[in-house]
């Protein structure tokens, strides 16, 4: 549970300055890997260095965001700060360019429908209005479009 939770609520990606962007590019609805340079290692979320050839040059690539779910949870006793969330169901996916999520299941696919091996579409959300960007990520049915967060 403590390290699902470390993915909500706190930026879940590496604060190097070096893909300060990812932040960005997320605040447009736009879901961005890292690919590396010397050996086109496709890394999410986004690694300034490339966990395979350790190469520091890497460039962003737009992840369409499709993906497959590999195993899911129900959680009906929510820690500190989701307790009004509970229950809640979230999911690990495989993402189609490669690179692995953790993301809440969205509106647009009820609980009873939530299977391993079913394509699903990953939204980023973030909430605005907290200085330290919150990024998290909802689980929709494949075809759904980006949708951004009202901060109003
Ligand atoms: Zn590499």
């Amino acid at each position: 549970m403590s390290i699902v939770f470390e993915w909500f609520g706190k930026v879940s990606y590496s604060p190097h300055t070096k893909i300060a962007d990812f932040a960005r590019h997320l605040k447009d609805g736009r879901l961005m890997a890292s690919r590396c340079r010397q050996c086109g290692y496709v890394s999410f979320p986004p690694r300034a260095d490339c966990p395979q050839c350790l190469s520091g040059e890497f460039a962003f690539q737009e992840l369409t965001g499709a993906g497959e779910v590999v195993t899911f949870t129900r959680i009906d006793a929510a820690p500190a700060g989701f307790e009004d969330l509970a229950p809640f169901v979230v999911g690990v996916v495989d993402l189609a360019e490669g690179g692995r999520l953790l993301a809440w299941f969205g509106d647009t696919i009820p609980e009873g429908d939530i299977a391993i091996g079913m394509p699903v579409q990953v939204v980023p959300r973030i909430f605005e209005e907290i200085e330290e960007i919150k990024v998290y990520y909802s689980l929709e049915r494949p075809g759904t479009s980006w949708v951004k967060t009202d901060s109003s």
